[in-house]
Order: structure tokens, then sequence, then C-alpha cells
């Protein structure tokens, strides 16, 4: 594959931005980003992370302690290295503890929305056939009428500490779901490696270390949430105060004025959007918090300007995805460009395939989907790289941007359209607060370019505006046919927009 195809290649020297040990080769640097396994290198002692919720408030030591008697305990009830065990409830430290007791006992961990309704529950459990469930009181009823054995979550087994699982950076750590915006969610499978890397790699590209303070308001059972925000915290030493996301909520915890002060924030646009909402009404000093982290979903231009305004800083735009990682990121120290994701994480490389797919390899790629193997033959290239099915462009400065996934290709007129080209311009249109581009049925076009949005309070939405603005900008068959306002967008958890319920 040739240069262009690349990115980071035209970085002039990628180790003035990240800190990439010269003498490695790639597979070396893998091989140490994945070395170890969750339970040993997560609990680690002799670093000092302390997690807070509430009132409450868990030092590494508790961690160690509650996370070992929970293994214990999950090995008295006949659960250890080589089962699976669910965890089906809302975010809390009691959350935390079952996760890193289940992984002290060496079990993979089926992760699980807690917003699941029955039909959902049901796919995944009956796809992941877990040994028991960790569920909550709320969640616990669902699981039981499913057939599945319960462990309620408030009432944990406990027992004396077990001795280490034997683990490798192969074994199975754990199941997430994936998104499901088109199709039935699939089961990617995470092994200890994986993880590791991903946490380790998101320590160096972001400078994470023990004085850092991690304002946690993500789901716990997404690799966002987990994997950088929970495991970075733990693998670092640093701390972690889980909120309830809500911009006061969040913004108190990163002004707090004392020793517990929030440095970093990690959010999907959806948050930004609703915290510069907020800050537009409560203007606050935020231009000491050390670093906002963006990704999950794109970050749109206009809104990474507001953000760099109102939040004193630019936020660092990444990407990635569940099966392959949260691998590319924004500099630093470097410039942070809008509307481009940046360059591949330690250990990561990022091509171009077919019809400009994103492809990407590295040690934190995981080797295929739960008990799927058409899905995942269909996944890999012929040379071992996972297919994305995002759709990028590599610059000059050989950062990647996203234009969009295969998937959302709507095809008009026998025309591609790629929505997310389009929603960029309309975003830029100051009766646009959001917009989400869909390809609509119809008997003329096959599919009709719909534009989905939700007008500003900034100017009037006129719909034959909106239409002569995208004309005087894009090729007339990716202009919008019809507009639709809308009083929001509808989202998953993570903030992505359900393209399919738009149509
Ligand atoms: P998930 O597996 O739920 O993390 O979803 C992964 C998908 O989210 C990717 O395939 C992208 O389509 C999208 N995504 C994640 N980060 C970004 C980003 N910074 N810009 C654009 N799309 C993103």
């Amino acid at each position: 594959m040739g240069a262009d195809n690349r990115a980071g290649d035209r970085q002039a020297d990628l180790s003035e931005t990240f800190p990439i040990v010269a003498t490695e080769s790639i597979e070396q640097e893998r091989r140490r980003l994945r070395s170890g396994t969750l339970p040993e290198e997560l609990l680690k002692p002799g670093r000092d992370a302390v997690l807070r919720s509430g009132d409450r408030c868990l030092t590494r030591e508790d961690l160690r302690f509650e996370a070992g008697m929970v293994a214990g305990g999950l090995r008295e009830a006949g659960i250890g290295a080589g089962d699976r065990v669910a965890l089906y409830a809302a975010s809390s430290l009691d959350w935390v503890i079952a996760y890193l007791g289940a992984q002290r006992a060496g079990a993979c961990v089926v992760l699980m929305n807690p917003d699941y309704h029955a039909a959902e529950a049901s796919h995944i459990l009956s796809d992941s056939e877990p040994a028991a469930a960790i569920a909550d009181r709320e969640r616990a009823e669902i699981v039981k009428t499913l057939g599945v054995r319960v462990i309620p979550l408030e009432d944990l087994p406990r027992a004396a500490e077990p001795a280490m699982p034997s683990l490798t950076p192969e074994s199975p750590a754990a199941i997430l779901y994936t998104s499901g915006t088109t199709g039935r969610p699939k089961g990617a499978l995470l092994d200890h490696g994986n993880f590791l890397a991903q946490g380790r790699g998101a320590i160096e590209v972001w400078r994470w270390t023990s004085h850092d303070i991690l304002v946690h308001a993500l789901p716990l059972f997404h690799l966002h949430g987990l994997g950088m925000g929970l495991h970075g915290t733990l693998l670092s030493g640093a701390s972690a105060t889980l909120v309830p996301f809500t911009p006061p909520a969040v913004v108190a915890e990163l002004t707090r004025d004392d020793a517990e002060r929030g440095s970093m924030f990690f959010g999907v646009p959806a948050m930004y959007q609703r915290l510069c909402d907020w800050l537009d009404e409560h203007p606050t000093d935020l231009s000491h918090v050390r670093v906002f982290v963006c990704g999950s979903a794109p970050l749109p231009p206009a809104l990474f300007e507001r953000c760099s305004r109102l939040l004193g800083q630019a936020p660092v735009e990444r990407y990635g995805i569940t099966e392959g990682g949260i691998v590319v990121t924004n500099p630093y120290d470097g410039p942070r460009q809008a509307g481009r994701v940046g360059f591949p994480f330690p250990g990561v490389e990022v091509e171009l395939g077919e019809l400009d797919e994103v492809l990407l390899k590295g040690g934190q790629v995981f080797k295929g989907y739960w008990r799927n193997p058409q899905a995942t033959a269909e996944a890999f290239t012929p040379d071992g790289f996972f297919k994305t099915g995002d759709i990028g462009e590599i610059g000059e400065d050989g950062t990647l941007a996203i234009r969009g996934r295969l998937k959302e290709l709507i095809i008009t007129g026998g025309f591609n359209v790629y929505p997310r080209e389009v929603e960029l311009v309309l975003e830029t249109h100051p009766a646009v607060q959001e917009v989400a581009v869909a390809g609509v049925p119809s008997d003329k076009w096959g599919e009709e370019v719909t534009a989905f949005v939700v007008p500003s309070q900034a100017a009037p939405l006129v719909e034959s505006e909106i239409i002569s603005f995208a004309h005087e900008r894009l090729a007339s068959y990716k202009c919008p046919k019809r507009v639709v306002v809308m009083d929001k967008l509808p989202r998953n958890a993570m903030g992505k927009v359900l393209r399919s319920q738009l149509k």
C-alpha cells in the first residue's frame, strides 16, 4: 500500500509528539503495551489511585481487597477462569468492584448497557451464555425471567482472596457488544492484551500521570468509559470521580477548590454540546483543566470552535471503535485540528483500503467476534488489518479525518453521497444547531437525501434557504431534497445518531 494511504507517515518525527521508544520495532512495542493481565496490572500495589462517587471513596488498597474478596466469592459460587459473567447494572462504585472482582477471578465479563430492555438483554444473554449475571435490583427481574442465574450487585458473594488466576495477554477479558446502530449487536471479544495496550496507549498520548483526577461521566460498559476511563485511571495510578453526566455536576468537579479538583474530562460530542449550552449561561473559567478529550462520534467544527472558546482550550478529538480500540488522536502538544482525528497511537498502524475504508492494526485490535467466525472473517483484510467500516481521508500532514461510515452511504439516482460531507456543510448554516443526513427510500431516486435539522436559536430556519445554501456549496445530487425539523436527534447511549430511526 502506498505511503499516501498510511496515517502518520508524513509527520516529521512522530516521537516528538508521542513518546515512542526509538529502538523498538512496532512488534516489540505492541508486545510491551500488551504484556501482563488485567487483574495483575489494574490492582498492582503501590499506586495510589482513588475512586470517588458522591460521599464514597475507595483507595487502591480498598479496591484490591474488595476485588480479591469478590473473586473468592465468585470462585466459591463456581465461577472462575474460562467462565463468562455478565454485568448488568447502572454505573457505581459497586459496579467497579463487581467488574474488578470478576476480572480477579479470571472470568470474561460480558458488558451490558444498563438501559437495555428485556428484548435487548435477551439477545446478549442468549448469545454470550454467561454462567451468571451480576445485576442490580432494577435489572435482576429481567435476568431471572430470561432463565439466567442472578448474582445481586447489592449482595456480592465474598470469601477469602483466591490465588491469581493463570491468564495470559491472549486470555479473553470481556465481550463488548457493538452499538448496533446498524443491525443486531455483535459481541467483540477483547483479550487482556487489547485492554492493556488501550489503557497504556491512552496514558502515553495524553500524558496521564498519578497526579491526575479524571471527571468520569461516561458509561462504564463501553470501551470509552471502561478501557480508557477506568483502566487508564488504575494503570496510571491516577484518581477518578464518577459523576452522572450533567453540566453543573461536571463543572463543579472541575472547579473544586480542594485537592480533589478534576484535571481531565472525557466526553462524547453530545456531552460537549450540553456543556457549552450550560457554559453560555454560566461562564466559568476552565482553562486550568489539563485536558478535555472528545470522541465516539464526530465533533462538528462549529462545536470544536465553541468548546475552544467556552472551555478556554481546544478539546483533543480522538477516534476509535470497539473492535479496534481508541487508537487515533490529535496531539496533546501539537495543534488540535477541527474536523480531523489526528495521528495513530503508539504501536498502531492506520491505512486506507478499498473505498478509502479505515484499516487498523495494533495491540488494541480484537481477534474476532464471539461465536461468529463468518463476521470475524469478513472483518479483516488478508494481511490482518481490521476493517472499521469508516471512510477516512489522510491529509498532507499525515492526520486522519473521518468522512462517514460505508454503511451510511446514500445511493441517490445512481450517485454515492456520504452523509457526513453534507452534514459538515449544513452545520455551518447559522439556523442549524445540529443536523443528520440520511437517505429516505424514494420511488424516484432510490434514496432521497434528507436533512434532519435541530434549529438553532440564532436564526429562523427556512427549508428552501437550507437547500439553496447546500446548492451553493455542493454538487446538486448531494443536496437535500427535503429538510425535516426535529426537536432533537435520536441518539444511542454514546451519543451516536441512530440514522435507521430517522428513516
Ligand atoms: P463504538 O464501537 O461504539 O465506539 O463506535 C465506533 C464508531 O464511532 C466508529 O466506527 C466511528 O464511526 C465513530 N467514531 C468514533 N470516534 C469518532 C470521531 N472522532 N469522529 C467520527 N466518528 C467517530
